[in-house]
């Protein structure tokens, strides 16, 4: 099977009868077995079923949820193009069931002009692919960290927040003055956040692992104080502008979830998103373990568990990978609701830029097409439900981007545009270089098989994904 063959990507899904499924739709906090129809790009009906007609559905087989929104996803265009392009990343997106996504602005150049989204959207509509696609816009002009970006004409041509991602807002002054003229306009900032001064030569995580394979330690306190300052500067612009929003993306360490957990017990206008590697992988696979995080141990050399060579350069990523605990706070700030959504930071890059030293290769995962495995995997492990997992790719995400996303709306609700994803609890698919739609193949799960193939995904009642091995009439 080969997902960017799908030739049907763009049509209007003329008639689609899904019977006797598991249908999730947390806009509405409800799950059950029922049957959907589809006419025309319409939802022309959902029939909850009950009582024997129930009998034998469960959440093991079908599913059928809203499609997943991504707020944060590197596509490489303009600049990298050989490391992806938008309209491979559109089809990546769709493979992993996600509908709309939100590109980060470190392209070259950067996205810290609207001529730059002008570019990005043309190469979307070019695309053909249905999936919506936002964009953030940079803080500071090429992201340098020196000189605000024109935020009031990014927001007007319509970006969904800004960040300097790849990279911190590095100056408490630059962050504070963002915060405030974004949150005039109702946008968030989404942090980055690193300290910089504390992780120069970083390359694994600081402890054990890093220690044994002879890697230069990156501190949690990095990431924990960066966190704190933001909040500081938060808590101080919100005096002034209480429309002021900040989202900390990719968050890693149970210190930082911590404080992110008060911050909003406090009521801070503070959101976050966890990613699936910082949730599934530990610094030990970097050593060459291989089990999921919920299932490890601090010592990866404990009996049995070196299952590959270590230093895999796939496994080089920002924030590195953590330890067992952090992983564990990180499964615990979503399943918690401390972390509000699921985010890829699908980070694809070319062979070359990996084929080097560990120390040496491009940070970053190219995640998309298998969040939704890792995540099942915690659901098949019972450490997640799936109905928490389903609302952190949709409801949260779209609180998050409001009403600049088509889907503010919710869903799936009948008589409006069919946005969904469907996908098989019972079949495995397995992740190779040939299944994988995206340029990036820097993925350490190649070789290994996932749950929950993803059968279909539509997006604004059009073909995204199909898999062609299903033979859908
Ligand atoms: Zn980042």
């Amino acid at each position: 099977m080969v997902a960017e063959a799908t030739s049907d990507v763009g049509r209007v899904l003329a008639e689609l009868d899904l019977s006797r499924v598991w249908l999730v739709d947390p806009f509405a906090g409800r799950e059950g077995p029922a049957d959907v129809v589809v006419r025309d790009g319409r939802i022309e009906a959902i029939a909850w079923l009950e009582g024997t007609d129930a009998d034998g559905i469960g959440q093991d087989g079908v599913v059928v949820a809203p499609g997943f929104i991504d707020l944060h996803v590197h596509f490489r265009e303009p600049g990298n193009e050989d490391a992806e392009t938008i309209a491979t990343g559109l089809a990546a997106a769709a493979h992993g069931g996600f509908t709309t996504v939100c590109v980060m602005p470190n392209t070259d150049p950067a996205l810290d002009e609207p001529g730059v989204l002008s570019r990005i959207h043309a190469a979307a509509a070019a695309s053909g692919s249905p999936v919506e696609l936002l964009a953030h816009g940079a803080v500071t002009v090429g992201r340098a960290g020196e000189q605000l970006a024109a935020l009031g004409e990014l927001g007007d041509a319509g970006v969904v927040g800004f960040s300097d991602d790849g990279s911190p807002v590095r100056s408490a002054t630059i962050l504070r003055n963002a915060l405030t003229y974004a949150g005039m306009a109702g946008l968030p900032i989404v942090d980055h956040a690193e300290d910089a001064s504390a992780t120069v030569g970083a390359e694994a995580n600081d402890g054990l692992v890093a220690t044994v394979l002879g890697l230069r330690g990156w501190p949690a306190a990095a990431e924990t104080s960066a966190v704190a300052r933001d909040l500081a500067v938060l808590e101080d612009v919100v005096r002034d502008v209480p429309t002021a929003r900040l989202h900390l993306t990719h968050v890693s360490t149970a210190g930082a979830l911590e404080l992110v957990r008060r911050a909003k017990a406090a009521g801070l206008p503070v959101t976050c998103d966890i990613t699936p590697h910082h949730l599934a992988f530990t610094d030990t696979w970097v050593a060459g373990a291989r089990r999921w995080a919920w299932d490890t141990g601090d010592d990866p050399w404990a009996d049995g568990t070196i299952e590959a060579a270590p230093y895999w350069s796939a496994l080089r990523v920002n924030p590195p990978l953590r330890t067992a605990a952090d992983a564990a706070a990180v499964l615990a700030a979503l399943v918690d609701g401390t972390a509000d959504a699921v985010a890829t930071d699908h980070a694809p890059h070319t062979e070359v830029d990996k084929a080097v030293e560990f120390g040496h290769a491009a940070n970053g995962i190219s995640g998309i097409e298998t969040a939704l495995g890792v995540l099942l995997a915690a659901v098949d492990a019972g450490r997640l439900p799936l109905a928490r997992a389903i609302e952190a790719l949709t409801v949260g995400p779209a609180a998050i981007l409001g009403a600049r996303s088509r889907r503010a709306a919710g869903g799936p609700v009948e008589g409006e545009t069919a946005d969904l994803v469907v996908f098989d609890r019972s079949d495995r698919w397995d992740v190779t270089a040939g299944t994988l739609a995206s340029r990036g193949k820097n993925t350490p799960l190649l070789g290994r098989s996932l749950p929950g193939r993803v059968l279909l995904t539509v997006a604004a009642g059009r073909i995204a994904h199909e898999d062609r091995d299903t033979g859908r009439s």
